[in-house]
């Protein structure tokens, strides 16, 4: 009986030497090509996007000494009750960045009750507009209820206390946005 010394890649289905099935100083399934291929298709999901996500908030968190409570279990929770969409486009994402309701600089925490995720060229849009602002210009009138509301939900309390959270600066922005959602009056 003789070792083969050549292999056909059950993926791209080239015949290769079996030099060319060692990556990542492993013997592989597949081709040394394929399995590259395979890795930065594995870096790419969401999933590892989330995982950069969260250490981008942390990050942000730490340099404003803000509370830091979010973990994986989170973003990964909050993504998959969104079907793995956009919070404030409603559109599928696979650039999947953490926004925060109120911005660190306003006092906001990196926490479950303070996110939403959204694409990341959302939130590169999103700038430093105050989160009223951001909302009403972006996310339009009914997500911005929505998002108000998820959001109020998961602190548990009214939809109105989410809104006093917001900096003085946006009152009258703030006040004008509300009536508007509400049909109600603001003070
Ligand atoms: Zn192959």
């Amino acid at each position: 009986m003789t070792t083969p010394t050549i292999k056909q890649c059950p993926r791209c289905h080239e015949e290769k030497p079996l030099d060319q099935f060692m990556y990542a100083e492993k013997v592989r399934s597949y081709c040394r090509d394929c399995e590259r291929q395979l890795d930065r298709w594995r870096k790419g999901r969401p999933e590892n996007r989330l995982r950069t996500a969260l250490k981008d908030a942390r990050r942000t968190a730490a340099k404003y000494d803000a509370p830091d409570t979010l973990t994986l279990d989170d973003l990964r929770y909050l993504f998959t009750l969104s079907g793995g969409r956009c919070a404030y486009t409603g559109k599928f994402t696979d650039k999947p960045s953490v926004e925060h309701i109120i911005p660190f600089s306003q006092g906001g925490t990196n926490s479950v009750d303070n996110i939403v995720i959204v694409d990341t060229t959302v939130n590169k849009v999103k700038n430093d507009e105050v989160p009223a602002e951001f909302l009403d210009r972006f996310a339009g009138f009914y997500m911005t209820r929505d998002i108000i509301e998820l959001v109020a939900a998961r602190r548990g309390v009214d939809f109105a206390s989410v809104y006093e959270e917001f900096d003085e600066a946006q009152r009258e922005h703030n006040n004008a946005l509300y009536r508007k959602l509400t049909g109600g009056d603001a003070d």
